[in-house]
């Protein structure tokens, strides 16, 4: 019932400010976000890659009301992979991208957020690594799939995110399931009307479920978004019914969630690539991570009562 709630309240800017204000928040907010900088996410992603982790980067701040911030964003993602560059870490460091952040919601959107995307895929194709287009609410998709099958003309590698709440979302992952496309399936994590998407949590399960049939028995790449024990089960049997090798999927996890799991899976030879974000502009990725597991609420409060 709170996560509704929690999901609601990130949209609210008297809530953002806070939220943002309030003592207490950096230490929680640092379980979920690797560093403000390029300088202090390094030796986070230098950490991951030592463990045999892969992973993929989220500058945040989808958050963005002018050109000037998508072009800043657009900026921000340039200069991280001028520094993956110097690391020579190729496709084990890849971009994870909002297009929100890049322009998608102002006027002319998608052609501006095309314009800003485009430099940051073709610079990770010049360093041997890739960008995976996330996705946001359903009202935006229509743009990102538009965005990705443009983008994918020239570097075929880009990936996108489809999200099993969503009702469209087996008809995409059909579509999508083609050779050389790379594809993460994740349950959902913004506020959707029930007009189209699954509310129940049993309901989302057996959609990721046959989705991810989907994926497996397709001929694109499945990269695996969860954290659940039971679906991470699911794809290994799926995987191994589809006569996948194990470097013909992988998995992904959220960085600061289930970790000792990514070291697991990676030990157990799997693909993992952690998800790290990392950035100023932490609070729309912060407040879907409090939505995601109402405990990490009460630790939050009792947090901000502590220090306050
Ligand atoms: C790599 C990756 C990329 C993602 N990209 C997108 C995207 O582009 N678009 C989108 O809409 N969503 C995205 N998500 C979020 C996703 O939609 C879910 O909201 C999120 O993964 C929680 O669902 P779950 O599959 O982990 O299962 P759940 O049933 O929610 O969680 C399973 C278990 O994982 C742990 N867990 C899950 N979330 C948390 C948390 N926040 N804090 C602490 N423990 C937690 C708990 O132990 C929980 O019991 C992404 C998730 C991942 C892992």
């Amino acid at each position: 019932m709170l996560g509704p709630v929690i999901l609601a309240a990130s949209r609210s800017d008297r809530m953002r400010r806070f939220i943002s204000a309030a003592p207490g928040t950096k230490q929680v907010v640092d379980r979920f976000i690797a560093g403000e900088t390029v300088d202090q996410v390094v030796p986070v992603i230098e950490d991951a890659t030592g463990k045999g982790l892969e992973v993929t980067l989220d500058v945040v701040g989808e958050d963005i009301t002018t050109p000037e911030q998508a072009a800043a964003a657009r900026d921000a993602y340039l200069e991280l992979i001028g520094r993956l560059e110097g690391l020579g870490l190729g496709a084990r460091a890849e971009m994870s991208v909002k297009l929100s952040m890049f322009g998608q919601s102002l006027d002319g959107g998608h052609e501006l957020a095309l314009a800003n995307v485009r430099p940051v895929v073709e610079a990770a194709a010049a360093i041997g690594t890739t960008v995976t287009l996330d996705a946001e609410d359903h009202t935006t998709l229509d743009s990102m799939f538009a965005i990705h099958e443009e983008l994918r003309k020239d570097f075929p590698q880009t990936g996108c995110v489809i999200q099993a709440y969503l009702f469209r979302t087996e008809e995409d992952a059909r579509r999508l399931a083609a050779a050389g496309s790379r594809v993460r399936i994740v349950k959902g994590a913004y506020k959707e009307p029930a007009s189209v998407a699954y509310q129940d949590k049993a309901e989302i399960d057996k959609a990721y479920v046959r989705v991810l049939r989907t994926l497996m028995e397709g001929e694109g790449y499945p990269m695996i978004g969860s954290h659940d024990p039971r679906l991470i089960a699911i794809a290994q049997e799926l995987g191994r019914k589809a006569g996948r090798k194990l470097d013909e999927y992988e998995f992904q996890m959220l960085y600061g969630i289930r970790s000792d799991e990514h070291v697991r899976l990676a030990a157990e030879g799997h693909r993992m690539r952690v998800y790290t974000a990392y950035g100023t502009d932490w609070y729309g990725y912060f407040m879907r991570r409090l939505a995601e597991k109402p405990a990490n609420l009460l630790f939050f409060g009792r947090s901000v009562l502590t220090k306050g």
